[in-house]
C-alpha cells in the first residue's frame, strides 16, 4: 500500500495577535497535515481561531512560531519574494465576495489578474483562460463585462471562486464560503466547490462554524475550540462517535439524516460564553464550560491522542479512561 504524504503539515503552529487588551492567543500550538485532493472541515464557535489558522497556513498572516511545510518546504518564514512561487499554489476564498471583489473592475480583468501577476501566458490566451473559468462556475459568457455590483451574491461567490481556481492551486482554504448566501443558494455554492474538487484535484480546507454545512464535503473534521484543536477524525467516524465533550455539544444542536448517535439523541447545552483568548482558562480550555469538568482538567492540559479509527481527541475522560 503507497501511503500518501501530506501536501501541508503544520508543527506546533502559533499565531497570536497582541492588542491593547493583551495577547489574543488565536492559534495555540496546532499540528495538523492536509493530503492532497482530501477536505479538511474545520468548526467552531465564532473566535476559536479558525479563520486565522487558515489564513496562516497559507501565510496571509505571518505566524508567531512553528512550521508550515508545503510538500516538505518551511514556508512559515520565507520573505515575501521567495513565498512568490508558493502563493499560487495556496488560495483563499472569502466569506464576503462583495468584500474581496474590486468593485471598479470588470470580472474580466478581475479574473486576469491571477494569470498577469503570475505571467502565465499572452493577453489573447489570458483571455481564453478566463472565458474558460467563467463556464467552469456556471455563468454565462457575458458576465465577463460586468462589474462585481450587478451580481448576485451567488453569483460574486462564483467570481471569487474562479479567481481562487485561476491557476490550479494544489490547496485552496474556503473560510465561510456560503454563510454570506442566501440559504438557497449555498447548496449550489457548496456543489460547485465539490464538482471543481472532483475536476481538479485540489485539496480544501473548509471553514465554517456550522457543522451542517462541513458535513456535506469534509472527509476529515478538526474541531477547534479557542486557538486548540480539540478532536480531529474521519468524517464517518466523528458522525458516529464523537468524543469531546465539545464536538458532542456541536452535534447535539444539528439536525443531521442520519441515524443519531448516543451523544445526539438530547440537546445539549453549553453553558457561559466562550472565555477570552487574552486570558485562556489553565489546564483544558473548555473546563469552564464542560459538564464533565473533574478536577485533573484545570491542572493538566489534554493532549491530541490516537484514540482509534484515525481519531485524535484533547479530553482527560477519554484519554485517561
Ligand atoms: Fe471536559 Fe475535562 Fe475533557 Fe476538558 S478535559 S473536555 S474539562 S472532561
Amino acid at each position: 500500500m503507497t501511503v500518501t504524504e501530506p501536501i501541508l503539515q503544520i508543527r506546533d503552529l502559533v499565531k497570536y495577535h497582541d492588542t491593547k487588551g493583551g495577547r489574543v492567543h488565536a492559534v495555540d500550538h496546532i499540528d495538523l497535515d492536509l493530503f492532497p485532493g482530501e477536505t479538511l472541515g474545520l468548526v467552531g464557535e465564532s473566535g476559536c481561531g479558525k479563520s486565522t489558522l487558515g489564513r496562516t497556513i497559507i501565510r496571509l498572516h505571518e505566524p508567531t512560531s512553528g512550521q508550515i511545510l508545503y510538500r516538505g518546504q518551511d514556508i512559515a518564514h520565507l520573505s515575501r519574494n521567495d513565498l512568490r512561487p508558493v502563493r499560487r499554489d495556496l488560495q483563499i476564498v472569502f466569506q464576503d465576495p462583495f468584500a474581496s471583489l474590486n468593485p471598479r473592475r470588470t470580472v474580466r480583468q478581475i479574473l486576469s489578474e491571477p494569470f498577469s501577476v503570475h505571467g502565465v501566458g499572452t493577453k489573447a490566451e489570458r483571455s481564453e483562460q478566463v472565458n474558460d473559468l467563467i463556464a467552469q462556475v456556471g455563468l454565462h459568457p457575458s458576465f465577463a463585462e460586468r462589474f462585481p455590483h450587478e451580481l448576485s451574491g451567488g453569483q460574486r461567490q462564483r467570481i471569487a471562486i474562479a479567481r481562487a481556481i485561476a491557476l490550479e492551486p494544489s490547496t485552496v482554504v474556503c473560510d465561510e464560503p456560503v454563510s454570506a448566501l442566501d440559504v438557497s443558494v449555498q447548496a449550489q455554492i457548496i456543489n460547485l466547490l465539490g464538482q471543481l474538487q472532483a475536476d481538479m484535484g485540489a485539496a480544501y480546507v473548509f471553514i465554517s462554524h456550522d457543522l451542517s454545512v462541513i458535513g456535506y464535503l469534509a472527509d476529515r473534521i478538526a474541531v477547534m475550540y479557542l486557538g486548540e484543536i480539540v478532536e480531529i477524525a474521519p468524517k464517518w467516524a466523528l458522525w458516529r462517535r464523537p468524543l469531546h465533550p465539545y464536538t458532542q455539544a456541536l452535534f447535539s444542536a444539528i439536525a443531521i439524516p442520519e441515524p443519531p448517535s448516543k451523544a445526539r439523541k438530547h440537546r445539549i447545552i453549553i453553558q457561559g460564553d466562550i472565555p477570552s483568548p487574552i486570558d485562556p482558562p489553565s489546564g483544558c480550555r473548555f473546563r469552564t464550560r464542560c459538564p464533565h469538568a473533574m478536577p485533573i482538567c484545570s491542572e493538566k492540559s489534554p493532549k491530541l491522542t490516537e484514540v482509534g479509527d484515525g481519531a485524535k481527541v484533547a479530553c482527560h475522560l477519554v484519554n485517561d479512561a
